[in-house]
């Protein structure tokens, strides 16, 4: 392909013109449509995307649009290109760059942010004051992969520098597009202001960030972990990834056992993943005085909280939003030392071709599903070439 003089390729990865990407129609529509490669900017590089893991905000994205926004709108009808927890090889280094490496295997967070408002600049840039603005005349260059910008449901993808993170060779594949989850993990128990060895923490919910969530804190030295689900499988992952008690909710009382797990004082800490209609209160009721509960999940509806019961215990209540600080990196430490196996939460395999499928299993768990993947084929090419 014709780049410009600054942007550097190599021969051992040519850059087509052309590539396959899924693009957004109508609501939940997909098809598989050709674009141009992206060329890489300043403090840009260009991604051979080899996979991706399906994220349940995919699938919101794609039935309903928000948190999408494309020129300022819904994701609709706008040849975009959902996917954002996605890993590949480094092909071609935009100007200036010497970063990564061309050949670089990487995994990438999603939210580049504008790089230029005050929170970008504190790095909290998935609370990014110009979300969205990337259009127009309101351009301010705001960066988040399959949410304001292109995804990685395709070929290739250009990413910012500052979204990437490093892959040991160690790592599979698969494992590597899980970083970007033990990051949000690792973000929310960053944001309750570190977790110190000997704290203990009640992780609600086994979804993907609340099992990583559940390793992250026991990797960080928590004691005791305490998962709460209601899935009896889900929480013997959550078992076998560092929590020393699961409770499952629907057989017993989860404040009341907490609160028994804990010499009737509660946790220091609560991390919220489950969304659940009572969610906050009853994590009020598991934390002990002066607590702290970071809020991780998307609850559909809009519950009454007990405030006054918040005020009186002095309890903290944070909200996060996806992977900011660098996270990632730090959960990319623990995964390449083996502090716990994510492959554990990666149950399901699918070629890039066969996304509506992968995206089935994703949204009614077919065969227990948890984290879904879709590879592309030049992966695997890719790996049999360096043999
Ligand atoms: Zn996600
Ligand atoms: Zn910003």
């Amino acid at each position: 392909m014709t780049l410009p003089a600054n942007v550097k390729t190599s021969p051992d990865y040519p850059v087509p013109e052309k590539m396959k990407a899924w693009v957004l129609g109508d609501p939940g529509e997909l098809t598989l449509a050709d674009k141009p490669v992206p060329v890489p900017a300043k403090a840009e590089v260009l991604v051979r995307i080899d996979a991706v893991a399906i994220c349940a905000t995919d699938l919101e994205i794609i039935h309903h649009g928000p948190p999408a926004q494309i020129h300022g709108g819904d994701p609709f009808n706008k040849n975009f290109t959902p996917g954002h927890e996605y890993m590949g090889t480094v092909v071609a280094l935009g100007p200036g760059v010497d970063e990564y490496e061309i050949g670089e295997r990487v995994t990438v967070e999603i939210h580049a942010g504008c790089g230029q408002c005050k929170r970008c600049r504190q790095g909290m840039y998935t609370s990014c004051h110009n979300y969205g603005k990337n259009y127009g005349d309101v351009d301010k260059g705001h960066r988040a992969n399959g949410f304001t910008t292109d995804g990685g449901f395709a070929e290739y993808a250009v990413n910012n520098i500052n979204t990437l993170v490093h892959v040991d060779d160690s790592m599979s594949d698969e494992e590597a597009t899980l970083v970007v989850t033990a990051g949000t993990a690792m973000y929310g128990l960053t944001e309750l202001g570190g977790l110190v060895a000997g704290e203990s923490v009640v992780v609600t919910g086994p979804g993907p960030i609340g099992l990583m969530g559940a390793a992250v804190a026991k990797a960080l030295g928590a004691q005791p972990v305490i998962l709460t689900g209601t899935r009896d499988n889900r929480l013997e992952i959550g078992k076998q990834l560092g929590a020393d008690h699961v409770i499952n909710v629907r057989n017993e009382d989860v404040v009341e056992k907490v609160r028994e797990l804990t010499g009737g004082k509660g946790v220091d800490y609560v991390v919220e993943c489950a969304g659940a209609p009572n969610g906050v209160n009853e994590a009020a009721q598991m934390v002990n005085r002066g607590g702290k509960i970071c809020l991780a999940a998307f609850p559909h509806n809009s519950p009454e909280v007990d405030v006054a019961y918040l005020v009186r215990n002095n309890i903290y209540l944070y909200g996060i939003r996806g992977e900011g600080k660098a996270a990632t990196h730090r959960a990319e430490a623990f995964m390449r030392q083996k502090r716990f196996d994510s492959t554990l939460i990666h149950t399901h395999t699918f070629e890039m071709t066969d996304l509506e499928e992968a995206l089935r299993y994703a949204k009614d768990r077919v065969e227990d599903a948890i984290k879904v993947v879709v590879k592309n084929k030049h992966a695997q090419a890719g790996k049999v070439a360096a043999e």
